[in-house]
């Protein structure tokens, strides 16, 4: 079920590493819009709802901490994870200044990049529900333990709760 899924945004100007990524990602259980350009990503996130941005800060164009400060401005409730390549860990120190949620280094593993959308989401519903991280981890408490798909899983049901 389409409600079920997590959106997520990917913005990186490595087309292949953006298709494997989301192939991966739509596997298990993302609504993912994967974009090479961080303009096309503002664009997307005008039109479309999303929950997490996984961004790449090197990319022609408008790069990926200008992209994380539009997307942030506009969006509320998005979190925004930073992708970063070698040699540019500063500047994704700098991001989470800039309102990122958490970096990764590229190449990142699947768990690492599941662990960290899982994180932020949690986040995002903690923002949106305002409730704070001891009620959230009460909530939570049946799939604490569980898998990451698990718990994303759980999220979403109380994201969608009225
Ligand atoms: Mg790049």
């Amino acid at each position: 079920m389409e409600n079920n899924k997590i959106n997520l945004l990917i913005v990186d100007d490595e087309v292949h590493f953006l298709e494997s990524i989301s192939k991966s990602l739509e596997a298990r259980d993302f609504k993912v819009i994967a974009v090479d350009r961080g303009e096309k990503a503002l664009e997307a996130a005008r039109k479309n709802p999303i929950d997490v941005a996984l961004v790449d800060l090197k990319m022609p164009g408008i790069n990926g901490e200008e992209t994380l400060k539009a997307l942030k401005a506009e969006h509320k409730w998005m979190e925004v994870v930073i992708l970063t390549g070698h040699g540019t860990i500063d500047s994704a120190v700098e991001c989470t200044k800039s309102g990122a949620f958490s970096f990764l280094q590229k190449p990142c593993n699947l768990d690492d990049l599941l662990e960290a959308l899982k994180d932020a989401y949690k986040k995002k519903v903690m923002n949106r529900k305002k409730i704070e991280e001891k009620k959230m981890d009460e909530l939570l408490k049946i799939s604490i333990s569980g898998s990451p798909r698990e718990i994303l899983s759980r999220l979403r049901e109380i994201d969608k709760a009225d």
